[in-house]
């Protein structure tokens, strides 16, 4: 079957190199790709997404068999839906069940009506009730802008003043709503769930790092490095977030005439009170998927498939393969703000010439027979191990054999994990 996949970071090489195994993909595109897609198959920068005519036309003529959708955008969009009318097999949630990541008033409103636990929450479009309810909360306390805001529209204001100030530059705009919500407090985990609209079964767990620098400070970013299993997350608590937090999500959004299918990647706080779910995404994290690609054992794309035919029930996916996997992100200098495009990037095939690492490239181009920066993050240098100690050792020794002086990386990625394994 020939395969078409969207996007072109790090989260689809990770996906490629996934599909390309499976002894049912005969031809995989990747559209626009990158240069770490182009290894698995054909990219295709020339597709124009938005039109999904276009989109639709191209999978006629390739002879498609399976749409994957990698990133949030062109599913927010309705390009599911759309393929779907036109009778082609697409992975992903439609534009109405992509909802519960791209409102995040429509996540809290559900979670109310299926007593999903959640930090207590109101929603506001008026600047001075908004106003008003942060005097009576206090501080600490959660500001967050309605729709997609690429992480950067949350603010978890320590004091009054800054959840005062969130609320002015969110409200700014007629039209603009938030969500102000309990802080809460634990260790923050991911869970993903394969979705049919009706069951689901875990596809694995992770736990990424969101701040800049080292010791979690500085702004947040879209992730600067993750390590899969989330260990913290025991088989007791991962039942517990089935039962409690996916499962009557699917049940609400298949009642409302809106089944979920596709991989429901709950971001979960675990607090003494047990898992509550902060944010819903609906596809696979970037980088999360760097790291539960290389430890799947299984095949990915009978799993993508019974998902789209609408029962999962059968799937069983094991992620045995590796013990622990563990990712790197190498950004541009500036990152999470500006950055310089066109810098030159060596040694990528010495850092992943190990059958253990695997250099996943996200920001990247190919040019004149060099890979150069194009973009904030850029590679997410893999690593996988018998144990997260390994994995992080052998990832930082790949990460060494780089040679990109205007990039940067974290250095503690895995700190926790690591010394969780030693404890
Ligand atoms: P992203 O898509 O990058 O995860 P987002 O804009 O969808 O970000 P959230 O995931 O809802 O936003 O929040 C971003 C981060 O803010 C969380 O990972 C968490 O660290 C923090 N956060 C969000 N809600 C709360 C809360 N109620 N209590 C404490 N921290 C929170």
């Amino acid at each position: 079957m020939n395969i078409l996949l969207i996007g072109s970071g790090g989260r689809e090489h990770a996906l490629a190199y996934a599909i390309a195994k499976s002894p049912l993909c005969s031809r995989l595109f990747t559209a626009p790709g990158n240069p770490g897609t182009a290894e698995y198959g054909e990219n295709r920068p020339d597709l124009a997404l938005t039109d999904h005519e276009a989109v639709r036309r191209f999978c006629e003529t390739a002879e498609i068999g399976l749409v994957v959708v990698g990133p949030e955008a062109p599913l927010v969009a309705g390009l599911v839906d759309d393929l779907q009318a036109a009778g082609i097999r697409a992975f992903g949630p439609t534009r109405a069940a992509a909802q519960l990541e791209g409102s995040k008033g429509f996540t809290k409103d559900l979670c109310a009506e299926r007593g999903i636990p959640t930090a207590a929450f109101a929603r506001f479009t008026e600047r001075d009730a908004a106003l008003a309810y942060l005097a009576q909360s206090g501080a600490p306390i959660v500001v967050k802008a309605d729709g997609l805001a690429a992480g950067k529209g949350v603010v978890v204001a320590e004091t009054l003043e800054q959840a005062e100030s969130a609320v002015r530059s969110m409200l700014g705009e007629p039209g603009a709503e938030i969500v102000i919500e309990e802080c809460l407090f634990g260790e923050e985990a991911s869970f993903f769930a394969l979705c049919d609209g009706t069951n689901a079964v875990p596809i694995g767990t992770a736990q990424d790092h969101k701040r800049v620098f080292d010791g979690d400070r500085g702004p947040n970013t879209g992730g600067m490095g993750a390590y899969s299993p989330a260990t913290i997350l025991t088989p007791a608590l991962e039942r517990e977030v089935m039962d409690t937090i996916i499962a009557p999500t699917l049940a609400g959004m298949r009642e409302r005439g809106t089944p979920f299918t596709g991989i429901l990647y709950a971001g979960l706080m675990l607090t003494a009170d047990g898992p509550k779910l902060i944010e819903y995404n609906t596809r696979f994290g970037d980088p999360e998927a760097q790291v539960l690609m290389p430890r799947l054992a299984s095949d990915l794309v009978p799993a993508l498939l019974a998902a789209c035919e609408g029962d999962v029930t059968g799937i069983a996916l094991q992620f045995d393969a590796h013990r622990a996997a563990l990712t790197v992100v190498m950004a541009a200098a500036g990152y999470p703000g500006a950055v310089m495009r066109g810098s030159t990037i060596r040694g990528i095939a010495e850092a992943g010439a190990s059958n253990a690492v695997i250099v996943f490239q996200a920001g990247t181009r190919a040019e004149n027979g060099r890979i150069v920066a194009d973009g904030g993050r850029v590679l997410a240098v893999t690593a996988i191990g018998d144990s997260m100690m390994e994995a992080q050792a052998r990832a930082y020794a790949a990460v060494s054999r780089i040679d990109w002086p205007e990039g940067f990386c974290r250095r503690d990625i895995g700190r926790r994990a690591v010394a969780r394994e030693v404890a």
